[in-house]
């Protein structure tokens, strides 16, 4: 079993996913209001990524035997002012979620609980894949400026990425 305090630690983080996920899913809604279907289907797979995130969290609270406590989740910014600034609010956020999984990790550490250690170094990795493709677009996006023939193509671009399930999700773990 998960410790008290542990415990707590990911019901946290399972709210702070499925908040991702929400925000995620709100620049979704944002960039197809401004026609961008390419920039719309990428933050909806990137809305998938953080519930898959969320579901892997949650079968490891009942796999150990604990209880999953799904809490409110709080509002989220409804409008972005370009593609641009929305991929530079996902890095600024993606930088704060790899610090609640270190500190969530840190704590695993903590309370000499291997199995939690063993999960989060998935997510772990996952943070610098997520990184690292909101900086990809920044630059791209930074390059191309107001474009319009820059910013068509990186919308067909982006209008390619498909949800692929998460491999810990995929294993059943
Ligand atoms: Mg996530």
């Amino acid at each position: 079993m998960l410790s008290e305090k542990l415990c707590k630690a990911f019901n946290a983080q399972i709210n702070a996913e499925l908040w991702s996920a929400y925000l995620y899913l709100s620049m979704s809604m944002d960039a197809a209001a401004r026609g961008q279907k390419g920039v719309a289907n990428w933050f909806k797979i990137q809305f998938q990524e953080e519930q898959a995130h969320a579901e892997i969290m949650m079968n490891h609270v009942l796999s150990r035997g604990n209880e999953v406590k799904l809490a409110p989740i709080d509002a989220v910014q409804t409008e972005w002012k370009n593609a641009l600034e929305a991929f530079r609010d996902t890095l600024v956020h993606e930088k704060k979620v790899t610090s609640l999984i270190t500190a969530l990790y840190e704590l695993a550490i903590e309370e000499k609980d291997y199995p939690a250690q063993n999960m989060l170094k998935w997510f772990i990795d996952e943070q610098v894949e997520e990184e690292e493709s909101a900086q990809e677009i920044i630059d791209q996006l930074d390059a191309v400026e107001d474009n319009k023939y820059g910013l068509l193509m990186i919308d067909k671009e982006l209008a390619t990425r498909v949800f692929n399930v998460p491999s810990p999700l995929a294993k059943g773990e």
